[in-house]
């Protein structure tokens, strides 16, 4: 969300006459998009703002704003910690960034628009992208759960969806643009609705399925207890919806899932896997997984080490619990867990979870799969990067294909993050589009 967030900030300051610099030593203005959900990435944050400091000191002039969610729930306490940043703008109010910029210019300092605006999904603003193959499109905004872990209503606020015709506007003038593949976009995107026209999210799906039938089609992120089965019936019929589903467990104990409010019990959650394995033969599942919640006992972190197993995640995002202020949990739990016994649990999810996906793509060699590439290698020039359907990363020899094509690939080898193979035909398979 902060990757499409920056689209749009670039579209706002680009329409205000501004151009990206080479790099952050020729640059006038440096701005930094922040996350808080978790410690680390606040921390991080801190890091870039310690160097920034020092650039600011050598360098007469130089303008820096932070962005996004920090500022957002750390509000003008910024400034005391940070007096050298000349201004601060929560995630809804990026509308407003270049006359802030205008007024620092003028000496007007450490001002701070930080409100929070329940209309604004930033509709009508182009963002500037930045890859011409797969993008992003936000279709809402906000989030209503309130996870006892999480910061994210905090910071960006009640839910608010974009209208179902201004999303089949966007998609459709991306198809004609020349995108193959579009993710859309929420905190918890599979809540979106449009109240006019009486749909949820697997109305959404379907409509923009039909609008674009070139393109594939990605979501992210769903919650758990909002998934559907006719938004997973819809999946399993739609020849362009990706067949990769993203459900976020984040422990496998009820008891703990109970305390971080996420209104789903274990069982209920491997229901809706069962579901999920039965309408969409094939999919990919990936999750998100917090190690160290509070009051986690050894008995209900192995009852998250078993659920990782009845599932067969494809790949995992996984963490260690840190305290968010302002969340449920900081102001209502113990955070008890001792930080090593936190790391340790961690560690035993990640080497799961990695012989898992190993396993998993070991499993693959010998297939034929449809890829649609997106860019060069990282590692060769020579070769192509792109994915499946089921959003995994595959690198295959170039030869005379590029980016946007679709790439039927035999793979030949395997680690527990990337295939490999060989284009075996250009040719774009009407049954994975
Ligand atoms: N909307 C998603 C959902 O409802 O599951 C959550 C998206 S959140 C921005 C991304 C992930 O960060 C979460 O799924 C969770 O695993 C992790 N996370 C959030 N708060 C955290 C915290 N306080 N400590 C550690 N991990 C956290």
């Amino acid at each position: 969300m902060n990757q499409a967030d920056t689209e749009i900030i670039t579209a706002i300051l680009t329409e205000g006459g501004y151009a990206p610099a080479e790099d952050e030593h020729s640059a006038d203005m440096v701005l930094l998009n922040t996350c808080a959900v978790r410690a680390n990435a606040v921390d991080r944050a801190g890091n870039v703002l310690s160097h920034l400091k020092g650039m600011k000191r050598r360098r007469k002039g130089l303008v820096v704003g932070l962005l996004g969610c920090v500022p957002q729930y750390e509000r003008e306490q910024l400034f005391s910690d940070f007096p050298f940043v000349d201004f601060i703008v929560g995630p809804d109010n990026y509308r407003d960034l270049c006359g802030i910029v205008r007024s620092v210019r003028d000496g007007v300092r450490q001002q701070s628009r930080i409100d929070y605006d329940q209309q604004e999904t930033y509709a009508g603003i182009e963002p500037v992208r930045a890859s011409r193959i797969s993008t992003f499109l936000p279709v809402m905004r906000g989030c209503n759960n309130h996870c006892a872990f999480c910061v994210v209503s905090v910071t960006r606020g009640r839910e608010r969806s974009v209208a179902f015709d201004r999303v089949i506007a966007e998609v459709t003038g991306l198809e004609k643009a020349g995108y193959r593949e579009v993710t859309l976009l929420g905190q918890n995107v599979n809540s979106w609705r449009d109240a006019g026209k009486e749909l949820d999210f697997a109305g959404l799906l379907e409509g923009v399925s039909h609008a674009v039938p070139s393109m594939r089609i990605r979501f992210t992120t769903s919650h758990p207890k909002d998934i559907s089965e006719s938004l997973v019936r819809v999946i399993g019929e739609r020849p362009n919806l990706c067949n990769h589903i993203h459900l976020p467990v984040q422990s496998g104990s009820s008891r703990m899932l109970d305390l971080m409010k996420r209104g789903h019990t274990r069982e209920e959650y491997l229901d809706k896997i069962a579901m999920i394995r039965d309408l969409v033969p094939g999919a990919a599942i990936t999750t998100d997984l917090i190690a160290g919640f509070c009051t986690e006992t050894e008995e209900d972190h192995r009852q998250t080490l078993s659920l990782m197993e009845a599932v067969g995640y494809d790949t995992a995002f996984m963490f260690y619990y840190s305290v968010r202020p302002g969340t449920w949990a900081a102001r209502n739990l113990p955070d008890d867990v001792p930080e090593a016994v936190k790391k340790a649990r961690l560690q035993e999810i990640i080497e799961l979870q990695t012989a898992m996906s190993r396993d998993l793509y070991q499993r693959e060699i010998g297939k034929t799969v449809e890829v649609l590439a997106e860019a060069e290698s990282k590692r060769s020039p020579s070769k192509l990067m792109g994915r499946t359907a089921t959003n995994r990363a595959v690198v295959f020899d170039r030869k005379s294909f590029k980016p946007g094509d679709h790439v039927q690939v035999r793979i030949t080898a395997a680690t527990s993050a990337t295939l490999s193979g060989e284009a075996v035909s250009p040719e774009v398979s009407k049954s994975a589009l």
